[in-house]
């Protein structure tokens, strides 16, 4: 791969996880569907509610009969909410009734008890109420055959409430992406390690591995190579037997250790660099059939790279809207490296962005104050406040 484009390495990108795109719909228990994006538009089985029920804790009675108040009428039962065999009005009498119980056959209104009062199997009517007054109607909030969620829908509690309530139990919803993260380097160590002098803590295969997931991934393996290619080659097969891609993270770059692309080159992969900054060294492969993602080591850059180039494709694969730059103003001047684009890391103020970093790959502290990328094109190298730039939302 010579010198590309962002633009250019993201088609090449695309089409190499074009496979990850065609992955069928699965069906889930209900229970599970949390975050998980709707394969298909769903329609209600049933009227909701599912019967004529009552929305207080009061008398059924017909409102012809309550037109005059106060009224007396005998009580002819107590109906709660549950199983019941069917119960017929007969106009001038109530029935004592629940919340959510069953209306009886005939009764048009329910009298709150607020409104009551009980004495010798009567009850005494205080309020009247007109036809209709705290009835819930069958099929009022949704008829049997309406939809109810449209495929695409990131499901919510909220969503997963409603097809709950109509009584599904599995739900239709896109595949999430497999995806197995490797790092390398011989100067990675677990956190909880004691540092040795020249080691340090692993923070990629955590971080690309959460930003797999935030983009609705499912994350099948962490694991971590040292800079022999035999070892790296190992974790590489033993990776792309369950992901559908896998990530990589270091050995890409012009040292003498490099784990990455020493291994893959002999397997056919491309490793060159992008007119960008972060990010600038990249490689891609397919071992055994599964694209892989080689991404630069510093911090930064794998994030980066992570959201310009594996992001947009995951997030199609998981059914989830992409995400989109703003035009937002620069808060404060900047300059920027000629004939590179550059995706500098800023937060956005009430005044505008502002950049968080120097433009060193390995300031993962500064990173964490950014909530955009700011996308500086090649040809630019200086902005004035209030200027806009395109931001990209991390
Ligand atoms: P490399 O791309 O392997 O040359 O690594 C570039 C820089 O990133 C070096 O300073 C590495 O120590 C650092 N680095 C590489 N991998 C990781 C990682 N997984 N976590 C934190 N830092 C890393
Ligand atoms: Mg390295």
């Amino acid at each position: 791969m010579t010198a590309r484009s962002v633009e250019d390495h993201r088609r090449h990108v695309a089409a190499l996880l074009a496979a990850l795109q065609s992955r069928s719909a699965e069906d889930i228990p209900l229970g599970d569907g949390l975050g998980r994006v709707l394969a298909s538009d769903v329609h209600s089985p049933v009227d909701l509610p599912l019967f004529r029920n009552s929305q207080m804790d009061g008398y059924a009675v017909d409102a012809a009969s309550i037109r005059a108040v106060p009224v007396a009428l005998p009580v002819r039962g107590v109906i709660a909410a549950g199983p019941v065999d069917p119960v017929t009005h007969t106009p001038g009498t109530a029935y004592r009734i629940m919340t959510g119980a069953p209306i009886p056959d005939g009764a048009d209104a329910i009298v709150p008890v607020e409104d009551t009062e009980t004495a010798d199997g009567e009850v005494r009517i205080n309020r009247a109420r007109s036809v209709g007054e705290f009835v819930r109607e069958r099929g009022s909030d949704v008829k049997a055959g309406t939809l109810l969620l449209p495929a695409g829908a990131i499901l919510a509690a909220r969503h997963i409430a409603v097809l709950a309530a109509v009584g599904l139990q599995r739900v239709p919803v896109r595949p999430r992406p497999r995806i197995a993260v490797i790092t390398t380097g011989a100067e990675l160590v677990d956190a909880g390690s004691t540092l040795r002098p020249g080691e340090i803590f692993d923070s990629n295969g955590i971080a690309l591995a959460s930003s797999a997931r935030a983009n609705g991934a499912e994350v099948v393996s962490i694991s971590r190579s040292g800079d022999d290619p035999a070892e790296f080659r190992a974790l590489l097969t033993e990776a792309t037997t369950t992901a559908d891609l896998v990530l990589t993270s270091g050995g890409v770059s012009m040292g003498d250790f490099e784990v990455v692309k020493d291994t893959l080159t002999s397997l056919g992969a491309e490793f060159g660099h992008v007119a960008m900054q972060p990010g600038g060294p990249q490689g891609t492969a397919v071992v055994d059939g599964v694209p892989v993602l080689n991404f630069p080591g510093n911090p930064v850059s794998a994030l980066v790279s992570f959201e310009i180039f594996a992001r947009p494709e995951i997030r199609r694969a998981a059914g989830l809207p992409p995400i989109e730059p703003d035009e937002l103003p620069l808060a404060a001047a900047i300059t920027s490296i000629p004939g590179k684009r550059q995706f500098l890391r800023a937060r956005s103020t009430t005044a505008g962005v502002e950049l968080v970093s120097g433009p060193g790959s390995h300031l993962v502290a500064a990173m964490a104050w950014a909530d955009v990328l700011v996308d500086v094109p090649a040809d630019v190298t200086a902005l004035d406040a209030g200027d806009l730039v395109k931001a990209i939302p991390l």
